[in-house]
Formats: C-alpha cells, sequence, structure tokens
C-alpha cells in the first residue's frame, strides 16, 4: 500500500502552503484534491490581500510559503491601502487574474519535490489509538501517513443556496464532500455550521463603464514577495475597477424577494460572516443607508466576468437580475451567474493546540475554513503552520507556533485557539493590540530567522538581511548623533513645508516633524563625515525602517516594552496533560473553559474569556507546586 509521510487534504489556499512546506522540509507529502484544475482556486472575489491580509501575505511570504510569489506573478491590479494614514494599516491589495491565479499554484505545487498531487477526494480519516494513521478516499484507496493535515474549506456537507433552491456543492460546479466529517465526529470531534456569500458575474460587455468613477492602480505598485524581481514586476499588464452605488429603488427591489431568501426564511443554519454581510443583511441592518458602494472588478484579462463586490447575495435570481438593472452603469448589464450561499461543516477551534494540531488525534492537523476561518489569506497562514508542525513531528524536532507579538499569523491562531469562533472569522488589524510592531514592511525581520531556520528561506536572502539589519542598526545610532546645521537642514524643511530651524540639531529630532523625510535630510549630510548615509541612501528598505523606528520611536518602544512583558507569561508552560477538573478554587466557568481549551502557558490562559485574574494567580501556585 502506498505510504506518505505527510497527507494534506484538499488543493486550496490552507492546502498548497502545508503542502510546499512540509515537502521543502524534506518529507514525503501526498496532496489529494477533488479537481487538479482548482488548485487555488480564488472561490470568491479575485483579489489577495487587503487591510490586515496584506500583513498576512507578506508574512506568509517571509516565512517562505507560496501566496505572495503566486499574487506578485497573477495579478494585474496592485495597491497599497490606507497610505495616508500610519505604517501600521498600509496593506498591499491586489486584483487577481483568477485563472492565472490557479494555473500559477498549480505549476509551483507540481514543481516542488517530494510532492505527489493525488486527484481524488479523500471520504475518511484512520486513526489507530489516537493517532492518525492514513486515508480512505472515495475510490477506496486506503493510503497510510504519519501526518494528516485537512484543509477542506467550504466542501465538508456544502450545501448552496439561491432563493429557495439548494443544491449540493462546496463552491459553484463543484461537488460537496461526504463522509469525512462523519468520520471526524466519530472520533469524538465536535462539528458546527458556517455560511458565506458570493455576488453575481456580469458580463464586462454590458455594463457602461464610462458613467462610473474608475479606481486605477497605484503608479509604482509594490510586489508581496521579496523574492519577486522588482525590474520584472508588474507581470501583466494592470487594469482598473469601477465604483458604482446602490440606491433606494435597488434595495425595494431586493425587499420583495425577502419572502424567498433562504437567509431569512430559516433555511440556512450555518452562521454567516458579520464582517462580510450580504446585500440583504446591510439593508435590514443598516436600514438608515441609502446606498451601499459595490466596486466593479475584472475576473482577468482574458475573461468577461467582472465581480460585483459589495453585492453578495442568496436572493432568488430574478430579483438579483431585475435589481441589478437598477443600479447606475448597470442598466443593461447581463448576469451570467448568481450570486449564492454556501453552508458547510467546520470544527470549532478549541479542539485544535496552538500547531493546528488536535488535541484528540495525535499527527492530525486542522486549518482554513475547517478552523471557521474565512478568506484565502488566513487559509494559507493556517496552512503553513500546520504543514510545518506535520514536518517537524514526523521528524521529531521542535514544533512551531508563533506569539501575538511576533506576527498576525500569531494572533490568528492565538484567537482561534482560545476563544473559538462561532461565525466566520476573518483577520483585521484591530485584532492586533501589537499592530504598530507587526507592520507589513518590517515582516521580514519579524519572521525570516524561522523560515531560515525551517529550510524554506535560502541562505543568500537571509544573508542579505542580516546585511541590511547592520545597516540599519548602525544607521539609528547615525541619525541619533548627526546634526544638521540651519542652511543645511533649512533647505529639506522648506522642500516640506516645515518652519525653519536657527540652531543645529539631530536628523532624529528634524525627522520626527510631520511631512519631513529621512531622504532629503541626509541628502544634506557630509557624506564624508558619514559615509554611511550614502549607503542607506541607496538601501529603500532599510532607510524606510531607519525612518518608521525615528517617527514612531515612543510608540513603537511602549509595545515593545509590553511584548516583553507579555512573553514572560508566554514562558510560562502548563502541561497538556495538566487536570484542571480537581482545581476546586478556580471558578467553575474557568475551570471548564481552561480543561476545554487545554492552554500551553500561562499568557495563552489569561486571554480565555472567563478565566479571571485571580483563577490565573490560583493556577500559577499550583504550577508552583
Ligand atoms: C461562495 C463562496 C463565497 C466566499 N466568500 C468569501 C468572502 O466574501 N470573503 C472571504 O474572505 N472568503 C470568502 N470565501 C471563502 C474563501 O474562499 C475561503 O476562506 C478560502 O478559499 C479557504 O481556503 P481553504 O484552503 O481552507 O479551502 P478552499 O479554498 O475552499 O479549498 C479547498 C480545496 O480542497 C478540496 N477538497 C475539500 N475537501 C476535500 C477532500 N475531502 N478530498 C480532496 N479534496 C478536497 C476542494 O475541492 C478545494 O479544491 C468564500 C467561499 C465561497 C465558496
Amino acid at each position: 500500500m502506498k505510504e506518505f509521510d505527510v497527507i494534506v487534504v484538499g488543493g486550496g489556499h490552507a492546502g498548497i502552503e502545508a503542502a510546499i512546506a512540509a515537502a521543502k522540509m524534506g518529507c514525503s507529502v501526498g496532496l489529494f484534491t477533488t479537481d487538479k484544475n482548482a488548485m487555488g482556486r480564488l472561490s470568491c472575489n479575485p483579489c489577495i490581500g487587503g487591510s490586515a491580509k496584506g500583513h498576512l501575505v507578506h508574512e506568509i511570504d517571509a516565512l517562505g510559503g507560496a501566496m505572495g510569489l503566486i499574487a506578485d506573478k497573477t495579478g494585474i491590479q496592485f495597491r497599497t491601502l490606507n497610505k495616508s494614514k500610519g505604517p501600521a494599516v498600509w496593506a498591499g491589495r491586489c486584483q487577481s487574474d483568477r485563472k492565472l491565479y490557479s494555473q500559477e499554484a498549480s505549476r509551483v505545487v507540481q514543481s516542488t519535490t517530494n510532492l505527489e498531487i493525488v486527484e481524488d477526494t479523500v471520504v475518511e480519516a484512520i486513526q489507530e489509538n489516537n493517532e492518525i494513521a492514513g486515508i480512505i478516499t472515495g475510490k477506496g484507496v486506503e493510503v497510510k501517513c504519519k501526518a494528516l493535515v485537512v484543509c477542506s474549506g467550504t466542501f465538508l456537507n456544502g450545501l448552496m443556496h439561491t432563493g429557495m433552491t439548494a443544491t449540493k456543492g462546496g463552491r459553484y460546479g463543484e461537488q460537496p464532500v461526504v463522509g469525512l466529517s462523519a468520520s471526524f465526529e466519530k472520533m469524538g470531534f465536535v462539528s458546527g455550521r458556517l455560511k458565506t456569500g458570493t455576488p453575481p458575474r456580469l458580463d464586462k460587455n454590458t455594463i457602461d463603464f464610462s458613467v462610473l468613477e474608475e479606481q486605477p492602480g497605484d503608479d509604482f505598485p509594490e510586489p508581496f514577495s521579496l523574492r519577486t524581481p522588482k525590474e520584472l514586476f508588474p507581470f501583466l499588464p494592470q487594469i482598473s475597477c469601477h465604483i458604482t452605488f446602490t440606491d433606494k429603488a435597488v434595495h425595494n427591489v431586493l425587499e420583495k424577494g425577502f419572502d424567498n431568501s433562504p437567509l431569512f426564511r430559516g433555511l440556512i443554519d450555518g452562521v454567516g460572516p458579520r464582517y462580510c454581510p450580504s446585500i440583504e443583511d446591510k439593508i435590514v441592518r443598516f436600514a438608515d443607508k441609502n446606498q451601499h458602494q459595490l466596486f466593479l472588478e475584472p475576473e482577468g484579462l482574458d475573461d468577461d466576468l467582472i465581480y460585483l463586490n459589495g453585492f453578495s447575495t442568496s436572493l432568488p435570481e430574478d430579483i438579483q437580475n431585475e435589481a441589478i438593472k437598477l443600479v447606475k452603469g448597470l442598466e443593461n448589464a447581463v448576469m451570467v451567474r448568481p450570486g449564492y450561499a454556501v453552508e458547510y461543516d467546520y470544527f470549532p477551534p478549541y479542539q485544535v493546540d496552538l500547531t493546528l494540531e488536535t488535541k484528540l488525534i495525535s499527527g492530525l492537523y486542522f486549518s482554513g475554513q475547517i478552523n471557521g476561518t474565512s478568506g484565502y489569506e488566513e487559509a494559507a497562514g493556517q496552512g503553513l503552520v500546520a504543514g510545518i508542525n506535520a514536518a517537524l513531528k514526523i521528524q521529531k524536532r521542535k514544533e512551531f507556533t508563533l506569539t501575538r507579538g511576533e506576527a498576525y499569523i500569531g494572533v490568528l491562531i492565538d484567537d482561534l485557539v482560545g476563544k473559538s469562533t462561532d461565525e466566520p472569522y476573518r483577520m483585521f488589524t484591530s485584532r492586533a493590540e501589537h499592530r504598530l510592531v507587526l507592520r507589513q514592511d518590517n515582516a521580514d525581520r519579524r519572521l525570516m530567522k524561522y523560515g531560515y531556520e525551517l529550510g524554506l528561506i535560502p541562505k543568500e536572502m537571509y544573508d542579505e538581511l542580516k546585511e541590511r539589519e547592520t545597516l540599519i542598526s548602525l544607521s539609528n545610532k547615525i541619525v541619533g548623533e548627526a546634526r544638521l546645521k540651519p542652511d543645511a537642514a533649512n533647505r529639506a524643511l522648506e522642500k516640506n513645508n516645515s518652519p525653519k530651524i536657527e540652531q543645529s540639531e539631530t536628523i532624529n529630532k528634524l525627522c520626527k516633524r510631520p511631512n519631513v523625510n529621512l531622504r532629503d535630510l541626509l541628502n544634506q549630510l557630509d557624506k564624508s563625515k558619514y559615509p554611511l548615509a550614502e549607503a542607506l541612501l541607496k538601501d529603500e528598505k532599510a532607510m524606510q525602517q531607519v525612518e518608521i523606528e525615528m517617527k514612531y520611536e515612543g510608540y513603537i518602544k511602549r509595545q515593545s516594552d509590553l511584548i516583553i512583558k507579555m512573553e514572560k507569561l508566554e514562558n510560562v508552560q502548563i502541561p497538556l496533560s495538566f487536570n484542571y477538573k480537581d482545581l476546586n478554587t478556580i471558578s467553575m466557568e474557568g475551570r471548564e473553559k481552561l480543561h476545554r481549551i487545554k492552554p500551553r502557558s500561562i499568557g495563552q490562559a489569561s486571554r480565555i474569556s472567563g478565566v479571571s485574574p485571580s483563577d490565573i494567580s490560583i493556577l500559577l501556585v499550583y504550577l508552583k507546586n
């Protein structure tokens, strides 16, 4: 019988990262997926990144993952969001060519050594003595493995709704997966139901773009990946999106369909994403709003489909059609495919550990939508962590986890495990309490060392980072010491409309002023006295780091101090076998939650809702004993 070290179930965003990581780390990997041609398919909007999601893509890239590279290769519009705000919330976003994204994902997976793609559906997982042993496929094939990473997306018992019509399916045109959920439930896992939705697709040739507001990409687009050669980027011609709005007349038509809405008629059991509501949800929840913004996003360069972002719906098809025709610019639009909602099984994520290994079955990992998240980037980040840990477990190496102070991926997994979720979880910058430190511009400085140690980042790249790190640290010292005389300083200050100075001042102090940038100040510095300034001027990335650290010095220091304090609590470990049931002095709720979640550390325990500070003090005493 065939055997793999690691079997990955599902070739979506989580599965791709899990499979590539485990294979690159030296494991033999079988990636089982129902349809080879659907690898990395963008189920909903053809877009990667965005607020907080862009941060995740940069982190995945710094750890050696594939998403950033694939997005760079196939992006048809790149923008950095929130550029007028502080660097903590700058976020890369790209409009992707849907077909090319999937093709490129497939190419990357296929070109990975140690990785075999098997086109078959996994319908059962096999365990022996609470350890994973293998899988059984829909074709009746049994395959052994030492670790199993399940990345099944929206496919477990998937049910799609448009109006009163419900069709079995995990995604438009694709069958659901039946059997696998039951196999996990038999092992003792608890499952739940969630739902998500997608808007209609329109024929580009039937839209009047001339009356709509155009939204072009950035003039100087930035790639996600550090491995993308800047001189070749962007790889594809760049396009614009367009903006339009619903109005009261559109809402009135949509309301006519509420009687036949599966959402309002209670036909959908699954809980939907609060932060990404359907258009019918928006009309009800924000009844005082007379309009909602819609983005018309092309699905590809060689594709006539337009994705109507903001109009996700499961209302009847005729109602969707009638309402769309009342939207400015869409009067003659042909709806090629109606919007729909999909319900699917998930496994509440308190059942996994910070490594994404399940607590019940050793060697079994869950990642992506199956853990209750929604979004390609959230899935990919988890897939990477699960794949890495599956490989480390087999190789009997130390497990890999990230803290909340290190990465958005750390925040994501800590939230999932500690708070679990009963609605689709998506990442926001507001979820990260240390977001000033967790910027997308410094993802490499935070995480690349791990990617390198794990064997996912090449040595030359890591060496380059270390060299830059030296330049940054020397420059930090110099900008604190080097002073500009009024003549020189005022040339830079005037250029940026900043008040002049009369006495010489350090670069550091001057750069803290709003609008004043480091490049202008360095240009005024005597390079024969400060040769390092020349090197810094030539390294855009290093200069950006020095500038951000100067401008936000106070805030960054405060957050870094807090992270150090917090990490002290993270270092007080709790054994997984710790018996909370006998701790009578801890509150009943605290005891139940601690027993259910089995936190790894006092830090993690203290973030569980229902576990009070006094519970933590008692726990500390017990641990000491
Ligand atoms: C209709 C719809 C609307 C969505 N709307 C949004 C949205 O608005 N915002 C948002 O952030 N996200 C949305 N999503 C979710 C987004 O697509 C997912 O979060 C993301 O794709 C999850 O990645 P994944 O790797 O977990 O699974 P997926 O990308 O779903 O990939 C799973 C893959 O695994 C395969 N597979 C599953 N089970 C098995 C099995 N047992 N054996 C073999 N192969 C298997 C499937 O065929 C598929 O190729 C939507 C998804 C759908 C379907």
